[in-house]
């Protein structure tokens, strides 16, 4: 028997505390690009195109949106630099591909597919990511492409505070604008799932810092027999509950359906690690399941073919 002919996609911007939200614009914006993004995966899967494909145009059009952390608005590690972090996963066959502490990649996802695609790796790192960019002519821009005042200030007061933050708790001193981390999952018309995630990272972030976003099982995972997962919050403790795995673990081992694997993952990061972030899941039937830690995820889905939902 055939797969049900819809398709199922959803994105997220990162999780956090989101005061600034208060401010109309700001969130007018922030939906507006999830909307873009979510419409523009919409016309890849109407047209029969894989999820692959469609996460990865939504990755790349949210790493391009300096609103996000990710790409062009990537956050600032403790020397004013940017380290981006990005994954890419296919469902059918498991096949996977990640870059971590790359610098000026223009869109650090695009580099992932070719990871995927081009070597017979999984990740690849820093100067070596790199040189695979030029190799393949993935797009590159200067320094000055990713750095915004509001991230050299975001570092400042991080600096102060002299600690490590989440792009979106940067919240109780200043209503202005903000980034978070992004990630897409669908599942095409065929019934194949896919997942990615990019990041800048978190910010003041020591060098060389990898972050959960590149880690295939925890920061992303797809599987055609389960779903497709793409994590944010807190790395550190996304990793060690290897949070996307995890959901997939409780559909294939425990036969549970989307939603309760959804559900009984945050609620196993809560209770394991205390831990800090949001999962987007579409399981392998186009069902599409939240759930965060955090006050807020930013995130938006069409279920089933259906109406686009975007919110908070
Ligand atoms: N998970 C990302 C990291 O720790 C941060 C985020 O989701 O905003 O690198």
């Amino acid at each position: 028997m055939g797969q049900p002919d819809y398709y199922s996609l959803m994105v997220h911007g990162g999780a956090g505390a989101f005061e600034y939200i208060k401010d109309q614009k700001t969130a007018a914006r922030y939906l507006e690009s999830i909307n873009h993004a979510l419409e523009h995966g919409r016309a890849v899967l109407t047209q029969g195109g894989s999820a692959l494909v469609a996460v990865e145009t939504c990755a790349s059009l949210l790493e391009d949106d300096p609103l996000f952390n990710a790409g062009c608005g990537s956050v600032l590690n403790e020397n004013g630099k940017v380290e981006m972090d990005a994954a890419i996963m296919d469902g059918r066959d498991l096949s996977a591909g990640a870059v971590a502490a790359v610098q000026n990649i223009a869109n650090p996802i695009q580099l992932a597919r070719c990871v995927m695609i081009e070597s017979e790796h999984v990740m690849l790192i820093a100067e070596g990511a790199k040189r695979f960019a030029d190799h393949y002519g993935i797009a590159q821009k200067p320094d000055k492409y990713f750095f915004t005042p509001e991230r050299m200030e975001q570092l400042k007061r991080a600096r102060l505070k002299r600690k490590i933050m989440l792009d979106h708790d940067d919240a109780e001193e200043s209503e202005d604008q903000k980034y978070g981390t992004i990630g897409a999952v669908a599942r095409d018309r065929e019934g194949n799932l896919a997942a990615a995630t990019s990041t800048g990272g978190i910010v003041n972030k020591r060098m060389g810092r990898v972050g959960d976003s590149p880690i295939i099982g925890a920061g992303l995972y797809a599987d055609n027999e389960t779903c497709a997962v793409s994590a944010t919050g807190f790395g550190e403790d996304l990793m060690r509950t290897l949070i996307g795995k995890t959901v997939s673990d409780f559909m294939l081992m425990q036969r549970m359906d989307g939603e309760r694997a959804t559900v009984a993952c945050i609620e196993f990061l809560k209770r394991k690690v205390n831990g800090r972030g949001g999962i987007i899941v579409i399981d392998r039937d186009g069902n599409c399941n939240s759930g965060l830690t955090t006050k807020k995820m930013i995130h938006g889905w069409i279920e089933k073919s259906g109406e686009t939902v975007v919110r908070f």
